[in-house]
Formats: structure tokens, C-alpha cells, sequence
């Protein structure tokens, strides 16, 4: 249950296999070849069942699938998987919001179809540039003529609601090349667009580049350059800009993330993942063949911990401060029954002196110069209550 005492209504599910591994990414994921594919989705079929029976679910209003690369299962095994989904959270339709990530490079029309058939009905694509130069650059498997195909057969599959990630700040990126990416993102007439900055990660190849200093990164000023840019765009083609990193048309904003965002309940299932559950968290086993063993004896659990008053309080700001519109006082109010001034009277006087927060009707948003520095204002919130 929620501190709203709600059912938990988000699902998140991790398939952690690529084909290879991109140089920038620490995400819980595994090259494909020679992993027991069949019994991770058994195990994970084994941990849904395992999940309702412990919590059961309220109406479930979005499931993301994510990696990890879930379109690199076959239509055989996504087939399998879709249909262990349909068991354990039987209420789905295609009234709810169900995601899966694709990468253009595996995908095809029959793979499609059977995701969508299998009730999927959002995909986000994972094009991140349209160089083939940057791409080889950053280790991704696709080339654009892949996004055109990958895109032109999800249409044929039946799927209207896509969106696709870019990147900037990409080693031998320039503002040109970036402009051209979203001009050819924007072409494409989607509703849904997310454009993330690189951060180089520790335990990525990029890591070993940047500490040798092979990695040529765009300078500071540049990837600034770059987020107005991009946001100058978008907002000329007519997307709202609702959170940090995402865009879209009115209503296609992406339910799943905005639970994250509002710091609500979400299952967090498979290999790695993280879950949000009746103020616990929990992150699972991360290796896949741990990961199998331990879920088809129990909640494969690597860690669980109850998140405290303060830690959630601190999240409600932390996370909820990425979706432009703010905070919501009278929410707080409402989770905490406490007011959002009297707890963090420091952190929201200093961001709005700093000129970073402006007060709204209802609380507090990034004002614009905040949108740049964001990572500077959320910091400000980060163990300002937990840490005493
Ligand atoms: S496809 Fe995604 S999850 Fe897989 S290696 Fe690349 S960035 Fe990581």
C-alpha cells in the first residue's frame, strides 16, 4: 500500500540481455549470446506470482518494460513473457499505458506484431543520434536506416503512441549534429520525445576513455548550448516540455514515469530492478543466473529497506521537482500533514534566492534558469532531513 493506503498500480519489468554492450552504459544489463533466456522468463513469471500474492495490485494503470533491451527476446519468447504479464496483472486493456523499449536495431514486423497483439501499445525507441558515425561512437548496434524501418514497421504493427530517446553531449557531437538529430527526430511526428544528456558512469568503457582523457566530450558551455537548443525546438514544434528530459503532445505525456516522478507505489520485477512498495524499497539480485535461482525459491531480494519519513519527504521534492509544473503543496500537505514551507524553509528559500525555484499558486517549479541547473536544486534536497 501507498502512504495514501493505495494499491500499487505501476508495474516495472526488467528484461537485462543486449547484443552488446553500448561504451556509456551502467544499466543491470548482459550480452545476449549464451544466456538461459527461457528460465529468466520463467523466473520472472515466478516473481509476478509471487509479487500479487504478497501485495496485491490496485487497478493497474501502467506497465513498462524495460532493459536491457526487451526486443531482443524472440517472437517466441516475447510471446511467452506477454502472456505471464496478461496472468499476473489480468486487468490490463489497452486503457492503461503499456511500454515497451526497443532498439531499432532488433526489431522486425513479425517481432512487432506480436508485442502488439500481446497488448503493448507504447514503444520507446532508443535512436539517440542520427549520425551513424556518433552511433558507432557510443557502441549501438543500430544505424538510422534501422530507426526508418524499425519506425515504419511499428506503424504497420498497429502502434500510434511511440516516442524516441535522443542524447547530447555525445563524444564528437556538435550543436549542428545535434540540431540535425532533432530536426529528423521532430520529422518523424511523434508524440512522445525524450533527449537525455551522457553522464559517463563509473564501470563503462567511456569511464576507462574519460580517465585516459580519449573521450572528446562537448566542453560545458557547449552541452549547454546543446539543452537550449533542443528545447528551443521542441516548444517551435509544439511540444511541452513536462519534465527535465521529455516532451510531448498534450496527453501523451508517459503515465509510467510520471508514478516515479510523483513518488508513488511501483512493482519493480526481475533482474536488478528496483521496487516502491507500501513505503519499502527493494533492488533484486542483479546476475541472471542468481537472479533465476533465487526467484524460483522466493522474492528475490537483494536488498530491502523501509524508506523513512524524511527520505520520503525528500524524494517528494527531489523527484517531483524534474516535472516542470512543480510540487504541489496541497499534496504534501496531504501525504505528510505537514507543510512543505515548515520542513524545508532552508532548501526552498535559498533555490528561490538563487533565483532557481518560483513559487506557484499550489508550491514550487524550476523556474528557467532552474531547468538548466536542476541537478544543482535537487541536490539541495538530497539528505537535507535524513542526514540530521
Ligand atoms: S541497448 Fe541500452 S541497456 Fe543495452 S547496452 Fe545499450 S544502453 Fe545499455
Amino acid at each position: 500500500m501507498t502512504a495514501n493506503n493505495q494499491r500499487t498500480e505501476a508495474v516495472y519489468i526488467h528484461i537485462p540481455f543486449c547484443t552488446n554492450k553500448c561504451f556509456y552504459c551502467d544499466f543491470n544489463s548482459y550480452v545476449l549470446k549464451d544466456q538461459p533466456v527461457m528460465d529468466y522468463l520463467r523466473a520472472l513469471d515466478k516473481e509476478m506470482e509471487l509479487t500479487v500474492q504478497a501485495n496485491p495490485p490496485g487497478r493497474i494503470k501502467s506497465i513498462f518494460v524495460g532493459g536491457g533491451t526487451p526486443t531482443v527476446l524472440k517472437p517466441n519468447e516475447m510471446e511467452y513473457f506477454l502472456q505471464s504479464v496478461k496472468r499476473h496483472f489480468p486487468e490490463w486493456s489497452d486503457r492503461i499505458e503499456f511500454s515497451m523499449e526497443a532498439n531499432p536495431g532488433t526489431t522486425d514486423l513479425e517481432k512487432l506484431s506480436v508485442m502488439r497483439e500481446g497488448g503493448v501499445n507504447r514503444i520507446s525507441f532508443g535512436v539517440q543520434a542520427f549520425q551513424n558515425s556518433l552511433l558507432t561512437g557510443i557502441g549501438r548496434i543500430h544505424d538510422t536506416d534501422d530507426v526508418y524501418r524499425s519506425l515504419e514497421n511499428a506503424r504497420a504493427a498497429g502502434f500510434d503512441n511511440m516516442s524516441i530517446d535522443l542524447m547530447f553531449g555525445l563524444p564528437n557531437q556538435t550543436l549542428d549534429m545535434l540540431a540535425e538529430s532533432v530536426d529528423k527526430a521532430l520529422e518523424l511526428g511523434l508524440p512522445h520525445y525524450s533527449i537525455y544528456s551522457l553522464k559517463v558512469e563509473e564501470n563503462t568503457l567511456f569511464h576507462t576513455m574519460y580517465q585516459r582523457n580519449q573521450l572528446p566530450l562537448p566542453d560545458e558551455e557547449d552541452e549547454l548550448n546543446m539543452y537550449l537548443l533542443l528545447m528551443e525546438r521542441m516548444k517551435a514544434a509544439g511540444y511541452k516540455q513536462y519534465e527535465i528530459s521529455n516532451f510531448a503532445k498534450p496527453g501523451f505525456e508517459s503515465r509510467h514515469n510520471m508514478t516515479y516522478w510523483r513518488n508513488e507505489d511501483y512493482y519493480g520485477l526481475g533482474a536488478g530492478a528496483h521496487g516502491y512498495v507500501g513505503r519499502q524499497r527493494h533492488v533484486n539480485i542483479k546476475g541472471v543466473n542468481p537472479y533465476n535461482e533465487a526467484a524460483n525459491q522466493g522474492l528475490p531480494r537483494l536488498e530491502s529497506f523501509e524508506v523513512s519519513r524524511e527520505e520520503a519527504m525528500e524524494d517528494f521534492l527531489m523527484v517531483g521537482l524534474r516535472v516542470l509544473d512543480g510540487v504541489s503543496r496541497s499534496r504534501f500537505r496531504q501525504q505528510f500533514g505537514t507543510s512543505m514551507e515548515e520542513v524545508f524553509a532552508g532548501p526552498l528559500n535559498k533555490m528561490v534566492g538563487a533565483g532557481l525555484l518560483d513559487s506557484t499558486d499550489d508550491g514550487y517549479k524550476l523556474s528557467s534558469k532552474g531547468i538548466l541547473f536542476g541537478n544543482d536544486v535537487f541536490a539541495e534536497f538530497i539528505g537535507s532531513l535524513s542526514a540530521n
